[in-house]
């Protein structure tokens, strides 16, 4: 086997430097292997939460001096590591999981260390947004390879219902990040604005119950309800953009058809062809007949009883 501590060391890594470190998501073996090389290196780890830090390098067999950052104590905090980058120590900044900045803290330390004139070196790593992306297929296709990153969406239903009917106007995918005890509501307030809409589910991305669905929008809460535990776990998001005409303009959010059109178009399904279902719910509802028929192709590909085109 290779020997990854020389292999890691190619690079070389100047004392008086913060160096900011993306950490495992949920499986441990994902810490790179210039993590690991570098946090075996630094003077101390900054870190979000140092129980959680303690326990990650106890893991993989490290010991080091760990310092807490957090947002009660991130201005003196950064002082104190300036002055320490200052005298030539090298120090690692993690976040609890994933990459650091990213709906994670360390965007101050960096801002207070770059303002100090002192070197910032990523070391990138996991990220359940980049990770989710890299499953999410032709979403990002139709998107011409662009995504917004949303984070978390407001937590009051107002602010939320507002910031998914702005959303909805992309032509690209975006990626949202759920807690366990609003998963329910989230999906909801998704499957009633955007009912046509695929998303790609990534629950606990890396861990034993991990699961990467695409399904509609207007499913997404039967998904969730199917298990008693599913409700339970870290939730990553990614909504496809609006859909395309076939001029190639990017649709708005009027022409992905409402939960009643879907309705109609899942009632007709088990009866006719694709086509002719999207074009007969087309006409008793009013919505586009090609918005329609990508509803009714996905519906197939997840399995749906629709008859043959
Ligand atoms: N900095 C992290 C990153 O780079 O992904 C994100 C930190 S944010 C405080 C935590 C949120 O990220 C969770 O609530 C969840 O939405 C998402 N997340 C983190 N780990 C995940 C996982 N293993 N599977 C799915 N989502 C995850």
């Amino acid at each position: 086997m290779a020997d990854w501590n020389s292999l890691a060391a190619g690079q070389t890594y100047p004392p008086g430097t913060l160096y900011v470190v993306a950490t495992p998501i949920g499986n441990v073996a994902d810490l790179s292997l210039r993590a690991l090389h570098v946090l075996g290196l630094v003077d101390a780890v900054a870190c979000e939460d140092t129980r959680n830090t303690g326990q990650l390098l106890t893991r993989v067999g490290l010991q080091r001096p760990l310092l807490a950052v957090h947002e009660h104590n991130e201005r003196e905090a950064a002082e104190r590591i300036v002055a320490r980058l200052a005298a030539g120590e090298r120090i690692a900044y993690v976040s609890d999981a994933g990459t650091p900045g990213i709906s994670d803290p360390g965007a101050r330390l960096v801002e207070a260390v770059r303002a100090a004139g002192r070197g910032v070196v990523p070391l990138p790593g996991p990220s359940a947004a980049v990770a989710a992306l890299s499953v999410a297929g032709d979403m990002l296709e139709h998107g011409e390879g662009r995504f917004t990153f949303v984070g978390f969406l407001p937590g009051k239903p107002k602010a939320r219902d507002e910031a998914v009917a702005e959303l909805a106007g992309l032509a690209h995918p975006w990626v949202i990040y759920e807690a366990p005890h609003r998963i329910g509501d989230t999906l909801a307030a998704l499957a009633a604005a955007l009912p046509a809409r695929r998303l790609m589910i990534g629950r606990e991305l890396t861990k034993l119950f991990e699961e990467t669905p695409v399904l509609l929008a207007a499913d997404a809460p039967a998904w969730l309800a199917a298990e008693a535990t599913r409700g339970k776990g870290e939730f990553v998001i990614v909504v496809e953009g609006a859909r395309r005409h076939a001029g190639g303009e990017a649709g708005e959010a009027g022409d992905v058809p409402d939960a009643r059109a879907v309705r109609v178009l899942e009632l007709l399904l088990p009866e006719l062809p694709a086509k002719r279902a999207a074009k007969l719910a087309a006409a008793i509802t009013g919505a586009k007949t090609d918005a329609l028929y990508q509803v009714a192709l996905s519906k197939k590909r997840g399995g749906g009883n629709d008859g043959d085109d």
